[in-house]
């Protein structure tokens, strides 16, 4: 499929049925496996064959799903977790264990940033959180011969910073170090980071490529560019034989391609169990067969609202990456030439109080913990998703007391509009 354009990747990716077999992709609802000797099996668990033997680490209508996954973002190997948080961790934790740091941007999603900065610290690994806007110098500052990994998102949730990916490449890549970039608000219709160097990327699946608010899910991919034997020292657990698998070196056995990918399922999918459902991937499938579509009518709503607001006396400041008027409208233009998302955030004046009173006289446009949805929904993060924030860190992930961010569908923009002009007349 690689030959493809993204929309024909969206719609048959992943999946060609044979003669007389089912169009669309079949669930495979089943635990187990069936085997006919012991021998068979055995050769599975020592991962000397490749098959299926228990859904818990992989499951058919699954890998169906990871592979059309992979094939958008352009990747070696993916597979699917069980929600966007399970692949933000797994992602780390496959290459940073106890006594290990990273580098994150600091504007990322307030559950990654909690995972970072409270559990992962719990379990000995350390973090430095930088500004996605450091200079290389600065960055290069953060590192510590112990340093693992740099990790960032794309746009990030909420605060709608966009990461310069080849900056953050670059100096990743210079200390022999992956980059992983969770890439949930564009989708890879709308931007494709290995194309600017990052080496993994994640997604939570619970958003546009699910799309109609119906799971929660989440996915890995890798680039297969990263060298790991050429920093052996660095990825004992990829370059060195694991115990757990009959002494299976990872790097030399499944390649620069694989081996990422492969200790994620055969170790991590198989101790912590964070699996993502059959029934949860044909549902993230019949997303993504829209998804090219999707994404534009977002992208399209998100820049009709935001024009709306940026000219509207009650609104003190507007946030959209799109607007001429964004911060990083040169990033944009490099990494998004065809459009973002459909999020947005922005402040009524008023301040907290403001832009409460704005949100409860919304008809139309409903208060929700989500976004990415064809439903419009909006937020005020500063007392929902970013309440365990302190001030310092929630200005840190650039979330401002006032700010509401605001999710557009797929609806009509005249209707959406609509309910923002009256509600922002009779609040
Ligand atoms: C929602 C989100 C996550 C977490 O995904 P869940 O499926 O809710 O666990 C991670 N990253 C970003 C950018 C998100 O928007």
């Amino acid at each position: 499929m690689e030959k493809k354009g993204i929309g024909t990747v969206c719609v048959q990716g992943g999946y060609t049925p044979g003669n007389g077999e089912p169009r669309q992709i079949p669930i495979i609802q089943s635990t187990t496996f069936r085997y006919e000797t012991s021998e068979d099996m055995g050769k599975l668990f020592d991962l000397e064959a490749s098959g299926y033997f228990y859904s818990r680490l992989q499951n058919p209508t699954v890998d169906t799903v990871a592979a059309k996954i992979c094939a958008l973002e352009g990747g070696t190997a993916a597979m699917m977790t069980s929600s966007g948080m399970a692949a933000n961790f797994l992602a780390v934790f496959n290459i940073c264990t106890a006594g290990d740091h990273f580098i994150t941007s600091s504007a990322i999603y307030g559950g990654t940033f909690n995972l970072f900065n409270v559990t992962m610290r719990k379990m000995g690994i350390d973090v430095t959180f930088v500004s996605p806007e450091v200079s290389e110098e600065e960055l290069q500052a953060a590192f510590r011969p112990n340093t693992k990994l740099v990790f960032g998102e794309t746009i990030a949730n909420p605060a709608l910073i966009t990461l310069d990916i080849e900056k953050f490449a670059r100096v990743a890549h210079k200390n022999g170090v992956p980059l992983i970039i969770d890439n949930t608000f564009p989708t890879p219709v709308h931007c494709r980071p290995f194309e600017f160097g990052a080496d993994i990327v994640t997604h939570a699946t619970t958003k546009y490529m699910d799309g109609h608010g119906s799971s929660v899910g989440g996915a890995i991919i890798d680039s297969g560019n990263f060298n790991w034997m050429a920093h052996a020292d660095k990825f004992p657990g990829l370059c060195t034989p694991d115990e757990s698998y009959h002494g299976i070196t990872y790097a030399e056995k499944f390649g620069q391609g694989g081996a990422y990918i492969t200790k994620a399922t055969a170790q991590l999918m198989r101790d912590l169990g964070v699996t993502c459902a059959p029934m949860t991937a044909y549902y993230v499938n019949l997303g993504l067969e829209s998804l090219h579509v999707r994404m534009k009518r977002h992208a399209e709503n998100g820049m009709a609202v935001a024009t709306f607001l940026e000219n509207h006396p009650k609104v003190g400041w507007v946030n959209y990456p799109g607007l001429a008027s964004y911060k990083g409208k040169a990033l944009v233009d490099k990494y998004m030439p065809n459009g973002t998302c459909g999020v947005i955030s922005f402040g009524v004046k008023g301040g907290r109080e403001g832009a409460s009173r704005f949100m409860s006289t919304l008809k139309m446009i409903a208060i929700e913990t989500h976004v990415a949805d064809a439903r419009s929904c909006c937020l005020h993060p500063a007392t929902a998703t970013h309440r365990q924030l302190s001030d310092e860190e929630l200005v840190a992930c650039g979330v401002l007391p006032d700010m509401i961010r605001m999710s557009l569908g797929l609806e009509d923009a005249s209707d959406l509009i609509a309910d923002i002009s009256q509600a922002l007349e009779n609040a």
